[in-house]
């Protein structure tokens, strides 16, 4: 079932939904399924599985040479999407990635969705590689989420990239696109970047998902700024809860995010990061509570692999 018809079946609950991360490459399915277990209690109607783009790997090629290969540290996403629906029945939302795909690629990605019954999709343009200053598309690939978003609507309208097929595609994704209430890392204003929204959800996106953010004010402007352009689809609010020490300096450099200060001034006070942890929940409840006393769709966690935390939080607040 698509994510808007969980939302209107909700008839205004708020709902529990989560984002996990696949496994290394490697390392069993196993891992996955242990950390899921434990918030199926709570009954998230969609499970989002990210997608990682290229990495380095130094490979070697013989007389002590090595030669730098592109490879990706945590494939798997569309197979863990189907494992998931199936082992527990629930809908999974695969993300993908505008980053390291050409146009074809990302055609039969969507084409092995619909055989496996994926309703939903998450259109994403991905960061940088490490080594560039600014984005790149590989030559064929989507360059912004919004072509993204335009590709997979011309598929539901049935026309694929190429070929002129008689039948219509048969599948009608609901595409999720990414909303930043502290405005995207390379944008150059908060209005810029709402505009940007705007064309993602004018190219066919049928709801936002936000970065997290730690400051439900941050949340609450942003939305009001997207309603009074004419962005009407629903805005799901990101969380994540502090989980370690280094989350002080890591999450405002990677993600260009603030943290309030009594959070910090919280943290600092901890002696160690199981009481950091404790922290993180403590905050993400209140959070929560605010947001779904607000009347929001979905309260979306970012789980990192980590459940326990995600379940000290459900626990209070579903
Ligand atoms: P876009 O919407 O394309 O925007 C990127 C930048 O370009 C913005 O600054 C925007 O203002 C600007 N822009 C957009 N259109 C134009 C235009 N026409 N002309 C000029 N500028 C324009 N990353 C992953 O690698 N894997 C994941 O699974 C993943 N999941 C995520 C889930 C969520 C909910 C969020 C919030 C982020 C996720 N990300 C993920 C991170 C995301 O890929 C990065 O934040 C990325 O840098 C931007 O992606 P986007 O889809 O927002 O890009």
């Amino acid at each position: 079932m698509k994510v808007t018809e969980h939302i209107k079946n909700a008839q205004g609950k708020t709902l529990f939904s989560f984002e996990i991360v696949p496994p290394v490459k490697g390392q069993n399915i196993q891992n996955l399924y242990d950390n899921i277990d434990p918030l199926m209690e709570f009954k998230p109607p969609f499970i989002d599985v990210t997608t990682s783009r290229e990495e380095f790997v130094y490979v070697e090629k013989g007389a002590g040479l090595l030669e730098r290969k592109v490879t990706r540290m945590r494939p798997g996403t569309v197979g863990i999407c189907a494992s998931l629906k199936h082992k527990y029945n629930v809908d999974t939302v695969p993300h993908l990635l505008c980053g390291g795909f050409t146009k074809e690629e990302t055609e039969y990605v969507l084409i092995d969705c619909h055989y496996l019954g994926l309703d939903n999709v998450m259109a994403l343009r991905g960061d940088s590689m490490k080594h560039e200053s600014y984005f790149k598309p590989v030559e064929g690939g989507n360059k912004y989420a919004s072509d993204l978003v335009s590709q997979i609507q011309n598929l539901n309208r049935g026309q694929y990239l190429h070929e002129k097929i008689d039948s219509e595609f048969p599948a009608d994704f609901c595409i999720g696109v990414a909303g930043y209430p502290e405005k995207h890392l390379e944008a150059p204003s908060m209005s810029t970047d709402l505009q940007r929204l705007k064309e993602k959800v004018d190219a066919g996106a049928d709801y936002v998902v936000t970065q997290m953010f730690f400051d439900n004010q941050k949340y609450f402007e942003f939305v009001k700024a997207a309603r009074e352009i004419g962005i009407n689809v629903p805005i799901l609010p990101g969380i994540k809860p502090i989980a370690v020490n280094r989350h002080l300096n890591i999450l405002p450099q990677v993600f260009r995010i603030d943290l309030p200060e009594p959070l910090i001034n919280e943290v600092e006070k901890c002696k160690d990061n199981k009481q950091v942890r404790q922290v993180g929940v403590e905050w993400a409840i209140e959070q929560s509570k605010e947001l779904i006393a607000a009347g929001v769709p979905v309260v979306h966690y970012y789980s990192m692999g980590k459940s326990s935390n995600i379940k000290a939080i459900a626990k209070e607040v579903f």
